[in-house]
């Protein structure tokens, strides 16, 4: 293999570039990515950076000798993958590659019909930040729509201003689908304790605005909530639609077998946009693209499967002065046990289970006793879902 290009600067493809060269390839490695910027860290973009207390320094994943190991092109999208003719169609021109790593991770999901309305923003690039950034003003009224992660993080770094925010969450308890409804109760208290009202159950059925600028919320309700900057944190899409055409078989994102090899032999996925094995299964955190890119690279450079993916299931987020985190694969319907602290404490640890098995660990507060117990239950593999 001579050359192998990787589509996403991001942290998926950062870290295939660094696997690349540590797990020996010494051909051309080429980066591309649409963004204009050196890949990185998106998760000070709803945290500290968002606050204005981290740099855009302290944000790069690579370093200046990664770079110079690199072809890197930035301000490129990759526009098809020919595979018949070994080539990348890319925005400025074709690229012959004999090897491919698709790293091409999501695009936020907007609200509907508000792409042009001033003062609504999304949360997933560095410009994204900055331009929600600029609207946090003393007085500014934010409303978030989605209590997931994204969406708890910015309602935080928000009160952190001094803001007047509110978050609306359709679901009656937020981040239950991840965190189950116990510990998704505990993290909707949070948000009450630092002055930040949660609205569960709650419907947006429009926005009002006045000379192209967002006014407020409307509810399903008939209720307007006056907002002067909204934030949608609903999700992510998979970036996949340049790869229409390919003959690469794409579901739930870009499908790949258990060693997150695509149904090309020579073209293997990472990160956000990896949907692996027969649930296509596809996760959305930061150690996940960073385990899948070693994965990835390890096959890729083999030629066949020599590594499985087994997911740790590692989430980590801040939000108000604490910090959660959560290892192996919850459910729903898991039974939850605390293990050091209760729910009201400033600091918890707790186990789920299913079938007479520990199946994730969650700390809240306490990252020494999270890994100490992350250690001794998860042992072994668990299984995804
Ligand atoms: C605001 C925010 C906060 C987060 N906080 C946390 C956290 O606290 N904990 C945690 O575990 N995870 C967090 N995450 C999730 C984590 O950042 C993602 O899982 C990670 O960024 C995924 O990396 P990726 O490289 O797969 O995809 P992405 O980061 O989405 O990168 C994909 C890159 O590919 C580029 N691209 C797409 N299509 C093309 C194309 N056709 N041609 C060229 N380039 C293309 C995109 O522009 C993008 O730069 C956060 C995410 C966000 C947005």
């Amino acid at each position: 293999m001579k050359t192998v290009a990787i589509v996403g600067a991001s942290l998926a493809g950062a870290r295939a570039a660094q696997e690349l060269r540590a797990q020996g390839f010494d051909g051309r490695v080429v980066l591309i990515g649409e963004e204009p910027h050196l890949p990185y860290d998106r998760p000070p973009l709803s945290k500290a950076f968002l606050a204005g207390t981290a740099s855009r320094e302290s944000l790069d994943l690579l370093d200046a000798d990664d770079l110079a190991s690199l072809d890197v092109r930035l301000g490129t999208r990759a526009e098809r993958l020919d595979p018949a003719a070994g080539r990348l169609v890319l925005s400025d021109g074709d690229l012959a590659a004999d090897g491919v790593i698709l790293a091409t991770g999501g695009r936020a999901r907007a609200l509907a019909g508000t792409e042009s309305v001033a003062g609504v923003h999304v949360l997933r690039t560095l410009d994204d930040a900055l331009a929600l950034r600029d609207e946090l003003v003393p007085g500014a009224r934010v409303v978030i729509v989605g209590g997931g992660f994204i969406g708890a993080e910015v309602a935080s770094t928000c009160s952190g201003l001094g803001l007047d925010v509110t978050v609306l969450e359709a679901l009656p308890t937020p981040m239950a689908r991840v965190l189950g409804p116990e510990l998704g109760s505990i993290c909707a208290r949070l948000h009450g304790r630092n002055g930040v009202t949660l609205r569960c159950g709650a419907s947006v059925a429009g926005l009002s605005t006045l000379s192209g600028r967002v006014t407020g919320v409307q509810l399903e309700t008939g209720e307007t909530l006056p907002a002067d900057v909204v934030v949608a944190g609903i999700g992510m899409v998979p970036a996949v639609e340049w790869l229409d055409g390919s003959g690469l078989e794409i579901g739930n994102g870009v499908r790949t077998n258990t060693g997150l090899v695509t149904s090309l032999p020579n073209v293997v996925a990472a990160g956000d946009v990896a949907a692996y094995g027969p649930a296509e299964t596809r996760h959305e955190h930061w150690t996940n693209a960073t385990e899948q890119a070693s994965v990835a690279v390890a096959n890729l450079l083999a030629g066949q499967v020599v590594r499985e993916y087994q997911p740790s299931g590692y989430v980590w987020s801040d939000q108000y002065a604490g910090t959660l985190q959560l290892a192996g694969h919850p459910s729903p319907g898991d039974e939850v046990r605390f293990a050091d602290g209760g729910p009201d404490d400033e600091s918890f640890l707790a186990t789920y289970h299913r079938d007479g098995q520990t199946v994730a660990v969650f700390g809240f507060n306490n990252p020494r006793g999270f890994g100490r117990l992350r250690r001794q239950a998860l042992r072994r593999p668990m299984p995804v879902g």
